[in-house]
């Protein structure tokens, strides 16, 4: 088996990276960065995010496998201490495999469109002025929004900006988008759901407007596209695959990270 280990630049991670290889050298693992059957990550949950960017084009080939560098997070539950247990485990098949749809955004010009992919969540944003758009989902029209911006999460970035914004957390294992607003302007003119909104995993949502100004988020990405005329947001058929150690709990993950 080929593995890869992808560390965030920015952080140092020790000789978290030295061991891994180490280690996996001595099990009988290949290193191979390009072309990996398994990619470890080092740090947290930004970090899975980067990784999963990186390998965007073999993400059907490759499953993630996380070290955490000292936090509490989703993507991973084992840590510096835990390396060797993490690479026997792999190599006897008893870790959990989950896989999770990533999130497919068309920015659309006069031209053509460009695509972007997301783990956690995609948004229009208008630091500089209102965002003023149509909202449609399913080529229904559900609102003129007007405040801050929208995000499209999925149910892995629920946890994130989302729920920063008082959105839903959902469960990971759930197919399905949820749609949230920042700072809306709510008055007598302008009006919109107000609320965070559950969406099908097939739903289609299209924004579009005066979007010149906005900027387009993904993940830890921002992309300033002065002639966007059209977002179209869905699920993708990308699928990232995550694996967990036996007792991986999705709720523990919760509790650790924001409860306690
Ligand atoms: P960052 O600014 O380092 O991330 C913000 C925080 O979000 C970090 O603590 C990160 O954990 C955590 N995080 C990332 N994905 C998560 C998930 N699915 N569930 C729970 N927590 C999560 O930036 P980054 O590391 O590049 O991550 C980009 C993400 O940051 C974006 O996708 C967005 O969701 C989030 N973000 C949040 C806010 C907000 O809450 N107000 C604002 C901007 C962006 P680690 O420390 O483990 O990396
Ligand atoms: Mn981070």
């Amino acid at each position: 088996m080929k593995i890869a280990v992808f560390v965030n630049k920015n952080k140092p991670t020790g000789d978290i990276e030295t061991s891994i290889i180490r280690e996996a050298l001595l099990l009988g693992y290949t290193i191979d960065n390009d072309h990996p059957d398994v990619v470890f990550f080092v740090g947290g949950d930004g970090t899975f995010l980067r990784a999963v960017h990186h390998y965007l084009a073999i993400l059907d080939k490759i499953k993630f496998l996380g070290i955490g560098n000292g936090n509490l997070g989703f993507f991973y539950d084992f840590h510096a201490e835990d390396i060797s247990k993490a690479l026997s485990a792999l190599k006897n098949d008893e870790l959990i495999l989950s896989s999770h749809s990533l999130l497919e955004g068309k920015l659309w010009h006069k031209a053509g469109f460009d695509t972007i992919y997301a783990v956690n969540e995609i948004r229009l944003e208008n630091p500089f002025h209102t965002l003023d758009c149509d909202v449609q989902i399913d080529d229904k029209h559900l609102e003129t929004y007007r405040g801050n911006g929208l995000v499209v999460s999925s149910s892995l970035g629920s946890s994130a900006y989302n729920k920063s914004l008082g959105g839903a957390v959902i469960q990971h294992n759930l197919s399905i988008m949820e749609l949230t607003e920042i700072a809306t302007i709510q008055n007598n003119f302008n009006r919109s759901l107000g609320s965070s909104l559950i969406l099908d995993g097939q739903a289609a949502i299209v924004l579009t407007g005066e979007l010149e100004t906005a900027l387009v988020g993904y993940d830890n990405n921002v992309i300033n596209d002065d002639h966007l005329l059209r977002l179209e947001i869905k699920q993708s058929s990308k699928v990232v695959t995550v694996l967990h150690s036996q007792d991986y709990s999705f709720i523990q993950s919760l509790s650790r990270s924001f409860v306690k």
